[in-house]
């Protein structure tokens, strides 16, 4: 038996198949010697996909950033592009690696995702999209940004990096707007060790994806687009065929651990817990709790210092926002987004995996409600 005092419990851990399962999926590899280039596991897992999420259409990449790179230039899109810098640093370097300018909206307090009632007065001659971030896995106030985006004529693009496999009132989360990505990072909810897709409405775009993510290469003499190289290759395919064999058992437990969690901490002054949204079927993604020092008696800083010191490592997760990184603080003021700014000096990102244990939860806990 683990002692719990003194092993560490990370953030997140990834999820991995039995060993022998993959080793079956594999296995076939070493016969067709066809390693990359869309081949045969690369085309099971995208109608596997394609199924589980119901959506219309869906494109396979190497990772989910340059799914959303690619996304944004297959799209067309120009100008401004109004999105939040609340998220991982993967959102805004997509809009400005493809010349495009972020425009940041605040997020609501309730759920932090875009605040649709500060989008309209972003929107320019200049602004071409949203691009709004389904944060912790929490889905965004879908309909408003759609009539905005209707009443405007701009695109809407989610970065769904955390919702795989999200519903709102029955409808599976990559169907909302023109386009979503997601992310199949070792550390996401599905994994395929690194991966990702984009899933949009527009059939069109199939071709054109295929082409950018394979250096815009149409046929042996014909290259149409600037495209770069971010094909999924055999092997992460596999993984990901395995891994979504077991994922809605996944989902089910990371529910029984976040039961635990809301149970335990729902008493202690101070300590605010994201509330469940109505209508949405969660994939509990992440934990995120806010730490409002005043009452709770420590800041978010010094609760997860005494949480190291226990070997518990919880993540300040998105801390900072991504307008006060050194690659933009100049650029941007994070002041203009108050919300973002507030949120992310108070919030605690506690561990949760599968393989976590319920003493492991209930432990965690008890530290925090011990405040001192
Ligand atoms: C993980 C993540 C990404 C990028 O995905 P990768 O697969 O790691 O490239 C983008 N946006 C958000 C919000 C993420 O969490």
């Amino acid at each position: 038996m683990d002692n719990i005092k003194s092993k560490n419990i990370l953030v997140t851990r990834s999820s991995l198949p039995p060993f022998n399962e993959f080793v079956e999926k594999i296995k076939p590899l070493w016969d067709t010697a066809k390693l990359t280039n869309m081949g045969e596991l690369h085309k099971e897992l995208e109608s596997e996909l394609k199924r589980y999420l119901q959506v219309d259409n869906i494109t396979l990449f190497v990772n989910g950033h340059l799914t959303l790179e690619l996304l944004i230039q297959a799209m067309n899109l120009t100008g401004e592009v109004i999105t939040t810098p609340y998220t991982f640093a993967s959102t805004t370097h997509a809009i400005i690696r493809n010349g495009l300018d972020p425009i940041f909206c605040d997020i609501n307090k309730d759920n932090y995702t875009i605040d649709t009632n500060k989008i309209e007065q972003l929107i320019t001659n200049r602004t071409s999209a949203i691009l709004p971030v389904h944060v912790y896995g929490q889905v965004c106030d879908v309909n408003t940004i759609q009539e905005i985006a209707k009443r405007n004529n701009l695109k809407v693009i989610y970065d769904a990096a955390h919702a795989f496999g999200v519903k709102k009132d029955g409808v599976p989360i990559g169907n909302f707007g023109d386009a979503s990505m997601f992310s199949f990072h070792a550390t996401k909810v599905f994994n395929t060790i690194e991966g990702g897709a984009a899933v949009y409405h527009d059939e069109n775009l199939n071709t054109i994806l295929y082409q950018l993510k394979n250096f815009g290469i149409m046929s042996q003499v014909d290259v149409e687009e600037v495209g770069i190289n971010a094909k999924m290759n055999e092997f992460q395919a596999a993984m990901g065929l395995c891994n979504l064999k077991y994922l809605d058992r996944e989902i089910k437990r990371r529910k029984y651990l976040v039961e635990i969690y809301r149970e335990k901490l729902k008493r202690i002054n101070g300590i605010r817990i994201i509330p469940e949204q109505e209508g949405v079927e969660s994939n509990y993604a992440y934990f995120p709790i806010i730490i409002e020092s005043n009452e709770y008696g420590l800041d978010r800083d010094q609760l997860s210092k005494k949480l190291e010191s226990y070997h518990i490592y919880p993540r300040k997760y998105f801390f900072p926002l991504i307008s006060e990184f050194n690659c933009y603080k100049d650029k941007f003021n994070s002041n203009l987004t108050p919300i973002a700014k507030n949120i992310s000096r108070k919030v605690l990102t506690l561990p949760l995996y599968t393989k976590l244990k319920e003493e492991e939860v209930e432990f965690i806990c008890d530290i925090i409600g011990k405040r001192k």
